[in-house]
Formats: C-alpha cells, structure tokens, sequence
C-alpha cells in the first residue's frame, strides 16, 4: 500500500534557527580565532550547566572523548576492557586505540543494554575499565553495574551517546560514573556537526585531559617553557563547533522533551500488540529515547511493511562481535543472539508529530 504522507525519517538533524546561528557562525569564522578559545571554554562550562554535571572537557568527536576516557582510566596496551557488541562501532574503536583487549560481557535481552551480572563474571585481575553504553537511550543498570565496578575497584566509562537527557535514580546519566561522554555528531540529539563531550567525577582529570587532547601541552603555558611529558593527540574542539554549540544550547532542550514524549507516548500506545514486545528497563531509569525500539517477531517483515507505509525503521548498528576486527574477541552471547534477532528501530524524535505518531501506531495495530 502506498501513501501519499511523506514518509517519516528515523534520523534527523536538529539545528538550531538559522536567523540565529548564522550571524554567529559568521562572527566566529571571520574573527581570526577558529582554533580553541574562548568560545570552547564557554561551551563547556555552559554544556556542563545544561547537563548538570561539574567537570566537562570538550573534544573533537565522540570518539575521541572515549579514547581519552580510556586513557585517563589507565588503560594500556594489553589491559581487558569489558565492553557491549550492542552498539555503533566508535565504542569498541576506542578501546582498540587505547591498546585495550575486548572482553564481550552479554546484554539484557529486554533492552541491549549491558547485564551486570555478565560484567562480574568477565572481572579478571586484568580488567583495567568497563565500558557501558545506554543503547537507543535507555540508561542500563547503574546500581548493580556500578556495584560490581566497585567490588573490583575498576572505572566505569559510559557511552552516553544515544542518552543525552537521560537519567537515572533522579540524577542526570553521567552522575555515576568515572567517565561519561556525550556526543555532538550529526544525528545524535543535540549537534555541532561533529564534537564529543566528556563529564569526569574528578576534577583533577581536568588538566590532564586538556593536555592529552592537544599534544600533551598545556595551551596555557608559553610555549617554549612547556615539556611534553606524555603522548597527547590533535582531539580539541575549534571555535566554530563550539559556537554552533553555544546557539544550540538554546534550543535544544525541547528538542530533547520530545524525544522523550513520544517515547512515552509509544510505551503505552504500542502495548499488547501481538508480536510485539516493548523494552523494558530499571524503575530508576528514565531513557531519553534517541530511537524507539521494539522486539518483533517477523523482524524483517515489519521492518518490509513499515518501509511500505513510510515509517523510517532501521537495525541501525551491525552487533561488534561479527567483525573481523574485533574476531579474538568472540564468545557466545544468547541474550544478544535474543535481542539482535528481534530488535527495530522507529523513529522517535522531536521531528515525530502528534499526527505521525497516532499514524504509526495505528499502522503496526494493523499486523505485518
Ligand atoms: C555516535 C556514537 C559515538 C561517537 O561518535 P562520534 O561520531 O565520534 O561523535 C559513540 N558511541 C555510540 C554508541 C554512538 O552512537
């Protein structure tokens, strides 16, 4: 059946009015101070308010807030990290830059998230970080992750990617762990084309991270009076993403309610569909729902019939553990062979109309 609706995208980016962000995009790029300044430190202290938490260092990409939060972990060469396949590859990558060894620990089959219970089994003297990512938006198991964390007394870093506006236990995601990094890509919920935000519990891992993201040096110092003591990387943030940032910061939070709306407004409207199972996930939890997934029976036929009625749906990630690069690492995982051969993606965001998503809902009552 074809309709004439258009069809509803599972992504989008989200920018904010251009009558406002482009006067200021043009200030920065004719300033004669794209690099780090003034404008980066503003986001960061201003992103740190708007997510509440204290100590938050800014970065190129996503991927690069994790490679250093495994690096201000300790991570070496050689040291197991316990890690998600449920997840884009950028988590893994990270690990794999820092050196680190992938230890798979299995997933809840209700949600993709990481279960704790497999992290306590995968805990080995070796085991130097755990690396959480709240899948789709949903924040995983905090107490009982962070209980076995401590137990053997290793960081926790959270991939906070898909889950900006989260929370958990009434606390922003973020306020548990060690590290916590959010990232700016294009479609996450909020953008500045591309960046990656990391929240540290210590502030002492402040300065340590300025200097690792640019070379080792200490950009406050002069320059022929600094010795690099340590490796460090070209992973700032320029002036002109984090100016794109600061426009956004005030737009964005409705962006994100709605996001969070629809989200609930599935939880209940998509109940006892036959063939459909909803995720579930921690009384403490509150996801902030990036995408909207389902368990399906006949996946591949909802996902047919979805695609035929114009509603965006996707896998969205390839489960890590298939690929070649990271192949040493395989071992069984059922509650992932559970949640990957059910699991679909609809969309959820601010772009989901009241209208759209009735629509949606009324479709998949219909039966694929
Ligand atoms: C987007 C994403 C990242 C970070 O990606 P960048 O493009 O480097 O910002 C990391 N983890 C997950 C799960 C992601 O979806």
């Amino acid at each position: 059946m074809k309709t004439d609706r258009s069809p509803i995208p599972l992504f989008k980016v989200f920018l904010a009015p251009e009558d406002e962000l482009m006067p200021r995009l043009r200030d920065v790029l004719y300033s004669g101070q794209i690099s780090e300044g003034e404008p980066v430190y503003e986001f960061e202290r201003r992103f740190a308010a708007f997510v509440g938490l204290p100590n938050v260092l800014s970065f190129y990409s996503g991927t690069a807030a994790l490679h250093g939060a495994l690096l201000l972990a300790g991570v070496k060469p050689g040291d197991e990290v316990i890690s998600t396949p449920m997840t884009a590859e950028p988590t893994n990558m990270a690990i794999r830059h820092a050196g680190g060894e992938i230890v798979w620990a299995d997933v809840d089959p209700s949600n993709g998230n990481l279960s704790a219970a497999s992290i306590a089994e995968r805990l080995t003297p070796r085991t130097r970080a755990i690396m959480v990512v709240h899948y789709g938006g949903i924040p995983a198991s905090m107490r009982t992750i962070r209980e076995a964390a401590e137990i053997a007394g290793v960081p926790v870093v959270e991939d906070a990617a898909h889950a900006l506006g989260a929370r958990y236990g009434n606390r922003p995601i973020g306020a548990f762990s060690e590290y916590t990094m959010f990232s700016l890509q294009a479609i996450k919920h909020m953008t500045t084309v591309d960046g990656g935000m990391l929240a540290c519990k210590d502030p002492a891992d402040l300065p340590r991270g300025r200097k690792l993201r640019w070379f080792g040096i200490d950009r406050q110092a002069p320059r022929t009076e600094v010795d690099v003591e340590c490796i460090g990387y070209k992973y700032h943030m320029n002036n002109v993403n984090a100016t794109i940032g600061l426009v956004q910061l005030d737009h964005v939070a409705p962006a994100i309610e709605r996001h969070i709306a629809n989200g609930r407004y599935f939880d209940t409207a998509l109940r006892g569909i036959p063939g459909l199972e909803l995720c579930t996930w921690d009384a403490e939890a509150e996801p902030s729902y990036w995408f909207y997934t389902v368990l399906a029976e006949r996946r591949d036929d909802l996902a047919r019939y979805l695609t035929e009625h114009g509603v965006g749906n996707s896998q969205a990630h390839k489960r890590n553990d298939l690929h070649s690069a990271f192949a040493s690492s395989r071992r069984e995982l059922p509650g992932l062979d559970s949640f990957y051969s059910r699991m679909l993606h609809i969309p959820c965001g601010w772009w989901v109309s009241d209208e759209d998503r009735e629509f949606m809902v009324d479709t998949i009552r219909q039966g694929w």
